[in-house]
């Protein structure tokens, strides 16, 4: 499955992120997911725990947050969101967009980390959040 790999890739990147923060643990990963990024995200959150087992990353929350389609049409001279994808279309004058702005991300935007803390000696005493 090919979001599987994607999934173990995701993994492998957010907990080398993972480390150089310090962390032990993460909770979560925000994934941003554009609609043309060929890749179906029920496929990838069903891949997670699989993915995810024996690493830093394992009972992770996958947050998925879609990032719609966007191109520039020459014609109207504006951003428009093209339909019917992969015929990528302007919906006002119905001309070829190839010029796509948004639409295939696949970025890990953010990590929630559980953090080993700080020396004791110089922390202080509550961390004010
Ligand atoms: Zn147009």
């Amino acid at each position: 499955m090919h979001e599987l790999s994607i999934a173990c890739e995701l993994v492998r990147v957010a907990e080398q992120a993972a480390r150089a923060e310090r962390a032990y643990k993460v909770t979560a990963v925000f994934l941003r997911l554009g609609a043309l990024a060929g890749v179906v995200r029920e496929s990838l959150e069903f891949a997670w725990d699989l993915a995810t087992e024996g690493s830093l990353l394992a009972g992770s929350q996958l947050v998925v947050e879609p990032v719609a389609l966007a191109a520039r049409c020459e014609t109207c001279e504006r951003i428009v969101q093209p339909e019917s994808p992969p015929i990528l279309r302007c919906p006002h004058c119905g001309n070829y967009t190839p010029e796509l702005l948004a639409g295939r991300e696949l970025q890990l935007r953010a990590l929630d980390i559980e953090r080993a803390p700080v020396d004791a000696a110089t922390a202080p005493a509550s961390t004010p959040r």
